[in-house]
């Protein structure tokens, strides 16, 4: 009982006769319906400045930063076994509606509980520079409120869809606290679903480099094991976008590699 109420409840008890106090309505606690482990979790991703940075310092490292887009797909659990079996963290940019579609959100509370970061790709997808700014920030809006209601965590960065963006994008995306990501490296996953092409493709990562990678395609998802062996060959280190720049990227802007 919270300290107030308790206080409240002895005074009542003190001031109030025995009749009166009977007809009081005391609402009883509701017993917790999730384990203490998850709910720790999701208590520590709803701090200011979730996912928390590792600080790594990508002016002196080899970094780059794996993004997947267009998720929660039914390859996401598979791809956050990988990198959770190898400690590496990437970004999804996670659209509304397939946040939606994944029953009882448990794709997204798990890519916030690995630590990874989460960012917003849109509710349905739209080329965003070909809509009117009540349209985007509505598309925005509708997939911050469902990841927030999920997990707790307010996201900072976002991805136009088709890299579509324009001033006005800019501007709706700075009014929501979002910086645009786009990329350095495009894969092509979502065209050549040839696992060996895909992994080829990632592995030309520079220092700095952001990668455009979808998590709904099995190739793609296929080809991580030797996307991650060789980059990390080379000496690279993983790390999410905002570690990339060593902080949360700025409302509106734009940013296409460090
Ligand atoms: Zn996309």
């Amino acid at each position: 009982m919270p300290l107030a109420l308790l206080a409240l409840a002895v005074c009542v008890t003190h001031a109030v006769p025995r009749r009166q106090h009977q007809h009081m309505k005391v609402t009883p606690i509701k017993p917790a319906t999730i384990d203490p482990v998850t709910f720790a979790k999701r208590l520590v991703s709803m701090q200011a400045g979730w996912p928390r940075s590792r600080n790594f310092d990508c002016s002196k490292l080899k970094c780059v930063a794996l993004t997947f887009d267009d998720g929660p797909g039914e390859h996401t659990w598979r791809l956050l076994d990988l990198l959770r079996s190898r400690d590496v963290r990437a970004t999804f940019f996670v659209i509304g509606q397939m946040v939606a579609a994944d029953k009882g959100g448990h794709t997204v509370r798990r890519i916030v509980d690995d630590g990874h970061e989460i960012g917003n790709h849109s509710w349905s997808h739209p080329p965003l520079a070909e809509l009117p700014p009540h349209r985007v920030k509505q598309e925005l809006r509708h997939t911050e409120h469902i990841v927030r209601q999920l997990t707790g965590v307010r996201m900072r960065v976002m991805r136009p869809p088709y890299g579509s963006t324009d001033e006005q994008v800019a501007a709706e995306t700075r009014r929501e606290g979002l910086a645009q990501i786009l990329w350095n490296l495009d894969t092509l996953d979502w065209r050549d679903r040839v696992t060996e092409t895909v992994a080829k493709r990632a592995s030309h990562a520079k220092p700095g480099s952001i990668v455009l990678l979808h998590d709904i395609h099995r190739t793609t998802v296929d080809a991580m094991p030797k996307v991650l062996d060789t980059l990390a060959r080379r000496g690279f280190t993983f790390v999410t976008v905002s570690e990339l720049y060593g902080r949360t990227p700025s409302p509106g802007k734009m940013y296409t590699e460090r």
